[in-house]
């Protein structure tokens, strides 16, 4: 198959499904009652849950997404950091301060020993899980940047450990590029559509090779195409009326479902954000409000129950920690978005993406986390075993994953402790495992002490 056209967003069907969908207060709770059951939604469902307003009945969906994130995931939180490793771009997307054109920033591509440089820091504070960006435009060696890149990354070893996953958001490939890509053992292949109606993308995509729609949105088709099996989608917020984006996503995850027999493995939620540069990405033209945000996290949470939902640092505290009780199940820590950001702390505003509203360093973000009864998760076994794509859907959907996720996660959270953590973190990080593993039965409690005596006695990387 050629996926380079896209046959499968389809306007006029979502805007006869959003004109038909009624807020009736008793179909509504039919929807929450059959939400409940983890099987999903349908496009007229989500398009009812779209439409809620009336406050008892937002916080009976809000109470119903907690349910199932509780019931899939519990408590757990996987953390990472990205790696912004060039702000060289040759597109023109008016929202970013990478774009060519921009010459409010000091544009960077880093070396390989740059790069290195940057992942001993991120080890040193505790991290195992990189996502890699990158603007679309690479140094003069041209697409083997990004595969070198990658190996640098998995090749810096440090008394502090290394990193076991390394996640890629880099502009369309072919698949032959994907193969390439897949051939470095990255994790998620992940890539925003921004917006999915075509109009709209036009009118922010006014240069370079990211005005073809088509080649974008077809890109996790070639991915998996490619053999990557866990590939993220998203939304950039903010840019058109929301309830349009979430049902193109929802019509975007069944095709990749139909060709693929697996949807995106995970999903990512950024709203636009000030940018330097960009008068646009500080006047939304369609701004989400928070409490919409809120609904948003929510309604994804139902729609594709077993389908990680990411959080960036673009976010502020309060709000990562709202969502995380309504499906949010990963985020980024500690984050810098300029290359070099890590080295060189101080330079931060000089050649950033955008601002951030989330400042603080991991070790903070693990106390906070850890304070409300969250456990932070360092866990990569899945990938490293080959549980990805339908093999770990197959594992998600009965329930099973939680035998190896619950304990991977407080094995690794341990690790953290004792490797990396502050006094304070590490007693609140100590007292919530004892706690937890107090609450657990069955194989999960064995595994979950098994492990981590294995930890406590030194050893480090141990999953099941
Ligand atoms: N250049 C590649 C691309 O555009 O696909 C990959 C990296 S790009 C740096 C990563 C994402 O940053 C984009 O897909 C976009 O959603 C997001 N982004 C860009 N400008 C932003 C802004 N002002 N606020 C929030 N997110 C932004
Ligand atoms: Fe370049 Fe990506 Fe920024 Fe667009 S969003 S200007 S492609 S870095």
């Amino acid at each position: 198959m050629n996926y380079e056209t896209c046959d499968f967003i389809d306007e006029q069907q979502i805007g006869q499904t959003l004109a038909a969908a009624a807020s009736d207060a008793g179909r509504v709770r039919e929807v929450l009652a059959k939400a409940s059951e983890m099987k999903g939604l349908d496009a007229g469902e989500v398009a009812l849950l779209t439409c809620l307003e009336d406050g008892e009945l937002l916080h009976e969906l809000f109470e119903t997404a907690n349910q199932v994130k509780n019931t899939i995931y519990g408590k757990r939180l996987v953390l990472f950091a990205p790696l912004y490793i060039s702000n060289l771009c040759a597109n023109e997307c008016l929202y970013c301060a990478f774009r060519a054109t921009n010459k409010a920033i000091i544009r960077r591509s880093l070396t390989q020993e740059e790069i290195a440089r940057e992942v001993e820091i991120l080890i040193s504070q505790g991290h195992k899980r990189i996502l890699m960006v990158a603007g679309e435009s690479y140094p003069r060696e041209g697409f083997p940047y990004v595969l070198k890149s990658v190996r640098t990354i998995y090749d810096v070893k440090s008394e502090h450990g290394e990193i076991r996953r390394v996640n890629v958001n880099v502009a369309p490939l072919s698949v032959d590029e994907f193969r390439q890509l897949k051939a470095e053992k990255i994790g998620t292949y992940q890539i925003f559509q921004e917006t999915y109606h075509r109009d709209t993308y036009s009118k922010v995509h006014v240069g370079g090779k990211k005005r073809n729609y088509d080649w974008r949105v077809t890109a996790p088709h070639r991915a998996m195409q490619a053999g990557i099996d866990d590939v993220g989608i998203g939304i950039l917020f903010g840019l058109y009326d929301y309830r349009f984006e979430l049902l193109a996503m929802l019509q975007h995850i069944r095709a990749l479902e139909r060709d693929f027999g697996v949807g995106p493995h995970t999903i990512s939620v950024p709203r636009l954000e000030p940018a330097t540069g960009s008068d646009l990405a500080s006047h939304p033209p369609f701004a989400v409000s928070d409490n919409d945000f809120r609904k948003i996290v929510a309604i994804l949470r139902l729609a594709v129950p077993y389908t990680g939902i990411i959080m960036s640092t673009r976010e502020t505290a309060r709000m990562r920690s709202e969502t995380f009780a309504l499906g949010v199940s990963q985020i980024s820590a500690g984050s810098r978005t300029n290359p070099g950001g890590y080295t060189h702390e101080e330079e931060e505003t000089d050649a950033s993406q955008f601002s951030l509203g989330d400042h603080r360093p991991l070790d903070e973000v693990i106390r906070d986390v850890a304070a409300m009864g969250y456990i932070p998760s360092f866990c990569t076994a899945c990938y490293r075993l080959g549980r990805t794509g339908r093999d770990f859907m197959d594992l998600a959907k009965p329930g099973d994953i939680k035998l190896h996720c619950d304990p991977n996660a407080l094995s690794t959270f341990r690790e953290y402790l004792r490797n990396f953590a502050s006094e304070e973190t590490r007693q609140i990080g100590d007292r919530l495992i004892a706690d937890t593993i107090s609450q657990m039965s069955g194989i999960a409690r064995q595994r979950a002490e098994k492990l981590i005596k294995q930890v406590d006695a030194g050893k480090d990387d141990v999953y099941c």
